[in-house]
């Protein structure tokens, strides 16, 4: 079982679907399992669909810096979720 800051590392990669199947599997699997993630993923998902909808690319570096920060933010407020202790920097 992944944790969540494992998901969230992998996110991107995900979203843009260039994992191998065995990851993308494991992270298929948390995302199902995890509330939390789900929620992440999902609104994650929608932000990078609006990105890429103005400019077909990546997300710019410093905006995805710092929507990863809220997320990880919002999880290490909200606890722990999958056994996983507050991230650690
Ligand atoms: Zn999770």
């Amino acid at each position: 079982m992944l944790t969540c800051k494992q998901f969230l590392s992998e996110l991107n990669d995900y979203l843009d679907d260039t994992l191998d199947p065995q990851t993308r599997s494991e992270l298929t699997r948390h995302v199902n399992e995890c509330p939390n993630c789900w929620v992440v993923c999902n609104t994650t998902e929608k932000t990078l669909k609006v990105f890429k909808g103005m400019e077909a690319k990546a997300v710019p570096p410093d905006i995805e810096h710092r929507l990863m920060a809220a997320l990880e933010k919002r999880i290490a407020d909200r606890g722990p979720i999958c056994g996983q202790k507050k991230a650690e920097a």
